[in-house]
């Protein structure tokens, strides 16, 4: 690419994204279908999320919105196609009823190569297992929902604004994260590469292995009036002794993207760009009416990606593990799908406080062995894989036997969750930080790449439709940063009950009130749960983006078969019972 095109439509860009995850990406698209200009920074390539979503509807109908707006600002001739020529449209890429879901690949469904499938599946089963013990013996109570209906095309008068009221719902969908995000973009892309092509000033240029200039004061320049000129560099991404390692691209010389008007910094949980902004997050603290007070939202998951036939399904179950003390705690676990996918079985299983995965007090090595060794480790992994496909077996209620012959291609892999917040938005006069990298609640609302997708992309919308009636840039960034915020706080407030309370926020209030009813367990009762900061495990572990990009893989056989059907007994019911519980005080 000659220097000149290399830098066309880069300078002073309306919008400019740093992170191209699904916040930022559905802002781009927002932006230039309001008839903006919007660069993109991305330092780690192509879109590489492995998880498997729960998505809301208003997806779908935001994706439908999005084109509608490009075809009536820009017409045939200024919106990307596929490669027979034809109009590329989200939405139909997304989900149709013309079209089928199964084991996609999402590149040839936006190409035009795979006409019969879309990208996302549907929710057909919604069951949620509660296996908590009730005086002093295993129960279970099983609730199934009637999945939510998926709507036959966009419509955007569907689109919720309240976050707390999208996330309140069910999820209509399910698909692999990467899958959707390559949709968004493939999309930019296309409208990059046909703009360059046509001569048009672009309105999207992305750099997608390049980062904000890391040396202080030369990345984000800081202007008298508060606003920051940034400047970017190009990446070489190096394997160094088993981490990813990134160091400016030898010869490469740095780009200057000038001064956007706005820019939006989401690069995830951890943004090292909003902090050297000074932007900062405090943990978020919960009360659990336990007499404690508030204390640090933090609980421990193990999640791996199993290759059984989940199908359509999103299972939940909650049920109880005990201390040596006979103190009860209760745990979560979630099975996440894709409707005919027999290799996507998400299995995320949460560890009791209590629990240290401790090999040397599990008498697994002896008393002194080194932490660093590969004994030591081994003995770890052990622990860690026997706990998982223990409740693996019982939340999929397939034989632990036969899920130790059964392919995983992640995991299983510990992480904490932390809740954390930012107290304000915005980090510069032109400058906001949103999605993770604001904030972030609890994964099992289904809800963190929904705040960002569907709550603060669209309050850049917001913010494009503001300054078209006239309001100038420092009132509606402010507004934006506000906005952010609140999408955030509605997030918070419905991950509190995932740390307290026992019914998944993520049914819908209405069913929530069902399942309590038919549990008979009194909703003020409260889970217990160890201090953070007193636990045994003490490390912090955050799931490493790049560990998607690494993948290990436990070979062994896809299970296609369907699950069984729930049995109407606790698990426990049918294991011989040692010793009987105390009741739950
Ligand atoms: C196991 C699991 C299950 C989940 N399930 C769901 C679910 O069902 N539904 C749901 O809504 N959410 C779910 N989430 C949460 C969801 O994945 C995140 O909330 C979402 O990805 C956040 O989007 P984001 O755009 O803010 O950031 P991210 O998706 O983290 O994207 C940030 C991007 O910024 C890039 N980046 C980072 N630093 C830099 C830098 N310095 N320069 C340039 N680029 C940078 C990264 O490479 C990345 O591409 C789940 C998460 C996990 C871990």
């Amino acid at each position: 690419m000659k220097a000149q095109e290399h830098l066309k439509g880069v300078a002073d860009p309306d919008f400019l994204a740093l992170g191209l995850g699904g916040t930022n990406m559905m802002s781009m698209l927002w932006t230039v279908a309001t008839g903006h200009r919007a660069v993109g920074v991305e330092m780690r390539g192509d879109p590489f999320l492995g998880v498997h979503w729960n998505i809301r509807v208003d997806l779908y109908h935001q994706l439908g919105l999005i084109d509608r707006m490009m075809w009536e600002r820009y017409g045939p001739e200024g919106v990307p196609a596929r490669d027979d020529g034809s109009p590329l449209r989200l939405a139909d890429c997304f989900y149709g009823v013309g079209t089928v879901s199964g084991d996609v690949i999402a590149d040839t469904i936006i190409d035009g190569y795979d006409r019969d499938q879309h990208i996302v599946g549907t929710i057909q089963h919604v069951e949620f297992i509660d296996d908590r013990w009730r005086n002093g013996l295993p129960e279970r109570v099983i609730t199934v929902l009637d999945p939510p209906r998926p709507p036959d095309h966009p419509d955007a008068g569907e689109i919720r604004s309240d976050m707390a009221e999208v996330l309140d719902g069910p999820s209509t969908f399910q698909a692999e994260a990467s899958s959707v995000l390559l949709l968004l973009r493939r999309y930019l892309e296309r409208i990059e590469r046909m703009d360059l092509e046509s001569g048009r000033e672009p309105r999207v240029r992305l750099f997608t292995r390049h980062r904000v200039v890391t040396t202080e004061g030369d990345g984000f320049v800081h202007l008298p009036d508060g606003r920051r000129r940034i400047r970017i560099e190009a990446l070489q991404e190096l394997d160094f002794k088993g981490r990813f390692v990134r160091v400016r691209a030898p010869g490469s010389e740095v780009i200057d993207i000038g001064v956007p008007e706005l820019f939006m910094i989401a690069q995830g949980f951890d943004s090292g760009d909003a902090k050297r902004l000074g932007f900062e997050q405090r943990d978020v603290a919960i009360d659990h009416g336990d007499g404690r007070g508030p204390v640090v939202a933090q609980a421990d998951y193990l999640a791996g990606l199993l290759e059984v036939l989940v199908d359509g399904r999103l299972r939940r179950r909650i049920s109880s593990e005990f201390d040596e003390d006979g103190k009860e705690y209760w745990v979560r676990q979630i099975a996440v799908g894709h409707e005919n996918d027999p290799e996507v079985g998400w299995v995320l299983v949460q560890i009791p406080d209590f629990k240290s995965l401790d090999p040397i007090e599990a008498g697994l090595v002896p008393e002194g062995t080194d932490p660093e060794s590969a004994e030591f480790f081994a003995a770890y992994q052990h622990l860690v894989y026997d706990f998982y496909l223990e409740q693996c077996a019982d939340v999929l209620e397939l034989p632990k036997e036969s899920l130790e012959k059964v392919q995983m291609l992640y995991g299983p892999k510990l992480f904490s969750l932390v809740e954390r917040v930012g107290d304000d938005a915005l980090v510069a006069a032109n400058g906001v930080v949103a999605g993770d990298s604001f904030g972030n609640g609890h994964f099992l609302t289904s809800g963190g790449a929904m705040t960002g997708m569907i709550g603060h992309s669209a309050r850049v919308l917001g913010y494009w439709r503001a300054r078209e009636s006239g309001t100038t840039p420092a009132e509606a960034i402010r507004e934006l940063a506000e906005a952010i915020k609140e999408d955030t706080a509605a997030w918070l407030r419905v991950s509190s009950q995932e740390f307290s309370q026992a019914v998944p926020i993520n049914f819908g209030a209405r069913r929530i009130r069902e399942i309590t009813a038919a549990s008979g367990i009194d909703t003020a009762a409260r889970a217990h749960a160890v201090d953070a900061t007193r636990r045994r495990r003490h490390s912090l572990l955050p799931l490493d983006p790049s560990d998607w990009r690494r993948l290990f893989i436990r070979n062994g056989q896809v299970l296609s078969a369907p699950l069984p059907g729930l049995r109407p007994t606790h698990p426990a019911a049918s294991r011989p019972v040692t010793r009987r519980r105390p009741v739950r005080p």
